[in-house]
């Protein structure tokens, strides 16, 4: 009977041993867990920032160069444009050149049937003269009328011939030095070419030159893309990180303050009761301490402050979830409307500290429940005396009320 007695007492106090102990050890694994998570994501982000730093200055690197290369482009776009206008300057002189020389063969062309004519008319009185010709020019020598008409007349035909031939030496004169400024237009021309030959294999050139540095500067842009997206990456990757670790570390805020609790420890911060609805003094309707009550009009003291309106996004308080102030033990839970607090919570924290939760719509937790800060408890409502939607909260030290804007809230 008695071993039975012992061995049944036994058998519970070894259970609750290793209850308790499985519990402790998962409290103490999780937070140690959390720790290891802490360091690998410092170590990524150290990585990944340094990552990103090579990138930046990579970037910056690129930027530089493809600045250079625009100023080479600039500059090989400007070389070129004075080339082209160089060209055309070239191309006008060259038609001017082949217009002179068109007009000076246009001139010889017709000195040449000048003398062709005139030469024409020497050959045929040559011929009269000498030729075929001698018995009619005889007969126009011996066709006069006197010896002296003869003389007239013969001396007439010798004036004619010797003119003629005169002037076919002119007009040969007149051709050769036609001919000579052609010479001199033609030779004029060549260099000209020869010029425009050069001009052209420059242009060619600049225009390789450019088109090689602007091949340069597509990849060069190609790589500033690609650097850049890389640099997004890491950017979205390091805020990813960095939004992790503010909630590990948070989490692990509440644990340790859960720790706290756990050993009876007053609470070393709280958390806003109505996340969102934090601007003071916006959203504190009425502050702690002496003041006329809305409903009775009696000079009286509030013993808490009260929290209402709007949050940020403009969202009306009413319905919003209420959290627990800090980690505890739900000491009271109040479920049907009446009284001055209406439906309401109580939470014992450690250290002889409390928070109370009033007005509720309703309430999420039991009593005896364990809550963790930030855990929801209710939601904001206006029951009991209130004059509408607000939570009125309170923190109590050894059952006195204190100003809960006096303590910080994290
Ligand atoms: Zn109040």
């Amino acid at each position: 009977m008695r071993g039975g007695k012992w061995s049944r007492f036994l058998v519970f106090a070894l259970v609750m041993v290793f209850v308790l102990g499985t519990v402790f050890s998962a409290q103490a694994d999780s937070l140690d867990d959390y720790f290891d998570d802490l360091e690998a994501i410092e170590k990524r982000l150290e990585e990944m920032k340094a990552e990103r730093q090579k990138n930046k200055s990579e970037l910056d690197k690129l930027r530089d160069q493809l600045e250079d290369l625009n100023r080479e482009i600039y500059n090989a776009e400007r070389e070129l444009a004075k080339l082209e206008e160089k060209i055309a300057q070239l191309e006008a002189e060259i038609a001017n050149q082949e217009q002179l020389i068109a007009d000076i063969e246009a001139s010889i062309a017709e000195t040449e049937e000048r003398l062709k004519i005139q030469t024409e008319y020497l050959e045929q009185r040559l011929c009269a003269m000498y030729k075929n010709g001698t018995v009619s020019y005889l007969e126009v020598l011996f066709s006069a009328s006197s010896f002296s008409d003869f003389l007239s007349r013969f001396s007439f035909l010798r004036m004619l011939i010797e003119s003629d031939t005169e002037l076919v030496a002119e007009i040969e004169e007149t051709k050769a030095g036609l001919e000579a400024d052609k010479a001199l237009l033609d030779a004029e021309l060549d260099k000209l070419m020869l010029r425009h030959e050069e001009l052209d294999a420059s242009r060619a050139a600049a225009e390789e030159d450019r088109a090689a540095l602007k091949k340069k500067a597509a990849r060069v842009k190609e790589l500033e893309a690609a650097v850049e997206k890389e640099l997004d990456k890491l950017n979205k990757g390091i805020a990813a990180e960095e939004a992790d670790k503010k909630a590990i570390e948070k989490e692990i805020k509440r644990l340790l303050e859960l720790e706290r609790v756990r050993a009876g420890e007053p609470p070393s911060f709280f958390t806003w009761p109505v996340p969102g609805f934090d601007r003071v003094p916006y959203n504190i309707t009425s502050p702690f301490g002496w003041r006329t009550h809305p409903i009775t009009g009696k000079w009286h003291f509030h013993s808490g402050i009260d929290i209402a309106r709007y949050n940020r996004e403009g969202q009306s308080i009413g319905g919003k979830p209420i959290v627990a102030a800090a980690s505890g033990t739900v000491d009271v839970v109040r479920n049907y409307d009446g009284g001055g607090y209406g439906i309401y919570v109580l939470i014992s924290h450690g250290g002889g500290y409390q928070t109370l939760y009033a007005h509720m719509r309703y309430t999420t937790v039991q009593v005896g429940q364990v809550v963790q800060m930030g855990d929801v408890i209710g939601v904001v409502g206006t029951t009991g005396s209130s004059t509408g939607n607000h939570l009125h909260f309170e923190v109590r030290v050894m059952g006195e009320v204190q100003d809960p804007l006096s303590y910080e809230y994290k």
